[in-house]
């Protein structure tokens, strides 16, 4: 996706050209998740960076998976009195850095857009802001974490603590590009919770005995049918059954060693007695994560009864959902205004699949979280990931606009 770049009565062009060098120079710094080394790098040249733009920066190394010790950097505005506007952004990249190059209209660079782009993008909206004699709000509190593309230990601790009061959460992951040359922001998260399901029926010889026999495989896959059955096409919860083993109890529990019967003729004449099945469901508002969860475990007890088997229901913690409708709804339309007033369109993304830092929060709904403002490209996680360069310069400027408006 190409369009026109922003004239540079909006965004000068030498303070354009000095943010994608600064980008180009942080692309090229490789810190891939599991190089505490580079991360550190990475994080000692983003602090001199926001240092110079009035922010306090604070490097504190935190137990990462594993207890490897990993740079968490912060930077604190001035006036943290009130609740801080939160932003959160990553270091760590899926691939070690190559040497970033321009080609035409983009620059192809390893994190060029997940997500060295949208911190590099939030650097230069600072500028822009500062060029512009605005100061931004004085409780700007970035947060920079190193294992986002990892397990996420320490990118869910941070973001649990530094947003408990926080009047805002902005995430500086990109966007996408939307049909019609626009580009597109995020609303809202789905949740998830998993479950698992467990049934026990009675064995029984199927030529001489198989009325006495109670199927539990059929009962757990009937149940698994009529859950999968629950998941709604237009924007409703989904449930996805991820794996499922039935058989006799012995198969079944001993799954490693017995997996040799499989292609053989041997205990085909038994009603298998014992049944698994375990998945998980996702939403996008919390009421109806709760909602799906009753109408599971009331299938289970019906099938139970209908059955004659025995059926337990295991379902796991919740991770909370981001309603597109929740408080970040105005903040959205404000953000699509001041695109328009730029001359681009920016659509809202209702729902984005994947958990990710906004889904990390306590209650995500007690506060407006924008995500996605970072700048589009593609090839994510590739050798050919880049960034676009007129949504680079979008995204400077959109950024600087809604820092204006949250002061
Ligand atoms: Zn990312």
């Amino acid at each position: 996706m190409t369009g026109a770049l922003l004239s540079s009565d909006v965004l000068p062009e030498p303070l354009f050209r000095q943010t994608l060098g600064l980008l180009t120079e942080l692309a090229a710094i490789s810190s891939p998740s599991n190089d505490p080394a580079g991360l550190r790098r990475m994080a000692e040249r983003l602090a001199t960076e926001l240092a110079a733009r009035g922010l306090t920066p604070e490097i504190t190394e935190e137990d990462g998976e594993g207890g490897v010790k990993l740079p968490v950097l912060l930077g604190r505005g001035a006036g943290l009195s009130r609740g801080p506007l939160l932003l959160i952004g990553h270091i760590d990249t899926v691939l070690p850095a190559a040497p970033p190059h321009l080609e035409k209209d983009r620059l192809v660079a390893t994190g060029a857009i997940d997500m060295k782009g949208g911190i590099a993008a939030f650097l230069g909206a600072l500028d822009l802001l500062r060029h512009w004699g605005v100061e931004p709000p004085p409780d700007l509190l970035l947060a920079v974490v190193p294992d986002e593309e990892v397990g996420g230990l320490l990118s869910r601790a941070v973001v649990r603590h530094w947003s408990a009061g926080a009047r805002a959460l902005w995430v500086l992951e990109p966007g996408e590009p939307a049909e019609g040359g626009g580009e597109t922001m995020v609303a809202g998260r789905r949740g998830m919770f998993q479950w698992r399901l467990d049934v026990r029926g009675r064995a029984a010889h199927s030529g001489l005995h198989y009325w006495h026999g109670r199927s539990a495989l059929t009962a757990a896959a009937g149940w698994c049918v009529e859950a999968e059955a629950h998941s709604d096409r237009n924007g409703g919860p989904t449930v996805n059954v991820g794996r499922f083993v039935g058989g006799d109890t012995t198969f079944v529990e001993g799954l490693a060693a017995q997996h040799a019967l499989l292609g053989t003729e041997q205990q085909l004449n038994v009603v298998p007695d014992r049944a698994c099945a375990e998945g998980e469901a996702r939403f996008l508002r919390a009421a109806e994560g709760e909602h799906i969860a009753g109408i599971l475990q009331t299938l289970a007890r019906n099938i139970a009864t209908d059955t004659d088997t025995e059926i337990s229901l295991a379902i796991g913690p919740t991770i909370p959902p981001v309603d597109p409708d929740g408080p970040q709804a105005t903040w959205c339309d404000r953000a699509v205004a001041l695109a328009a007033a730029r001359g681009w369109r920016l659509d809202v993304e209702r729902e984005r699949g994947g958990i990710s830092f906004p889904n990390f929060l306590a209650e995500p709904a007690t506060l407006p979280v924008l995500d996605g403002l970072g700048p589009v490209g593609g090839g994510m996680h590739t050798r050919d990931e880049h960034v676009d360069l007129a949504s680079f310069q979008r995204r400077i400027v959109l950024l600087a606009d809604l820092l204006v408006s949250a002061r």
